[in-house]
């Protein structure tokens, strides 16, 4: 074990959390980072300089957040566990740059935290090594908020950065690809072995990076209608479109033609499956069946 005097080490993070009389949280998804080679990487990636703000969610015991606040004008980290809030506040002493808050990433507002922690001068930047548990959810989260963010660069389990990096036609392309297709451009920054991980995941990882996309990249008409358009495609992965689109706009003759009308004007087959449409497929269906006045049940 080396004798880095940072908190992201193996022996340290051990060291610490027995200093504290505390055990990892698996149920909390704890599984530290230990190498600050990584750590780096994942600063790095994210492109946070000190024109940036950052989010960090769940900072554990806060060797992320060490390195954020080296390279970032002020850091707001946000951490469940209300055991880990006096660690941090002890690991992170020297750091006058970070605020820590004691909450929970789903029920909290981000915009409301933006405008209360931030000076709203500097772009925002999410990074996390997230609790695997509930990475879906999390991005869902982060997608569907009001919030600016500038990017998104976070730690997730590497399968589900796979699907979240899908190219259309590939068995990992599902609603969640093309719900965060839509709104950023994204891609594996690289991955991760579980050895650095105090205690080890039984999965490997992978960050994932995900820039925000020009506000007018995609204006469906009816963006509530287009989300549910993309859920309800895939609802069925097996099944072809239109078999996925009768089922939730309906099978009488009239929507029958309808749908048919729609699929025609948007040059989309109705036999294919919906893992082989582009955001943009979806965007111009959307629109289509709009003209031809259908809402999904
Ligand atoms: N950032 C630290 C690191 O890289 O070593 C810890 C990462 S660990 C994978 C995930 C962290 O998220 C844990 O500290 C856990 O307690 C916290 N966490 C779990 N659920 C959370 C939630 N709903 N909101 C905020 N933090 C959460």
């Amino acid at each position: 074990e080396n004798h880095n005097p940072e908190i992201g080490s193996g022996t340290r993070t051990r060291a610490i959390m027995e200093a504290y009389g505390l055990t990892f949280k698996k149920s909390l998804g704890q599984n530290f980072l230990t190498d600050l080679n990584i750590l780096n990487k994942i600063v790095t990636a994210a492109e946070v300089s000190d024109a940036d703000d950052v989010i960090e969610i769940g900072p554990g015991i806060g060797a992320l957040t060490e390195q954020l606040a080296k390279a970032a004008h002020q850091v707001v980290a946000l951490e469940i566990d209300e055991r880990l809030i006096p660690v941090l506040g002890e690991t992170l002493a020297d750091y006058h740059n970070i605020t820590v808050l004691h909450g929970d990433i789903l029920a909290t507002d981000l915009s409301a935290l933006i405008a209360e922690h931030f000076d709203g001068q500097h772009p925002v930047k999410i990074v996390a090594n997230l609790p695997y548990y509930i990475t879906t959810p999390i991005v869902l989260h982060l997608l569907d908020e009001e919030a600016d963010f500038a990017s998104i660069t976070v730690m997730m389990q590497k399968e589900v950065a796979e699907r979240l990096t899908a190219h259309p036609g590939t068995k990992d392309y599902g609603s969640l690809t093309v719900g965060v297709a839509y709104s950023t451009d994204s891609e594996i920054a690289f991955t991760v072995p579980k050895t650095v991980f105090v205690p080890s995941p039984k999965v490997d990882s992978a960050i994932v990076s995900m820039k925000k996309k020009a506000a007018n990249a995609y204006q469906p008409k009816n963006e509530v209608n287009f989300k549910r358009l993309v859920r309800g495609s895939f609802m069925h992965k097996r099944k072809s479109l239109w078999n996925n689109l009768l089922g939730f706009y309906g099978k009488d003759e009239n929507i029958k033609s309808k749908l048919t009308l729609a699929l025609k004007a948007a040059e989309i087959e109705p036999g294919i499956r919906a893992e082989r449409l582009t955001v943009g497929d979806f965007v111009r269906l959307s629109d289509c069946l709009e003209d031809q006045g259908l809402s999904p049940k």
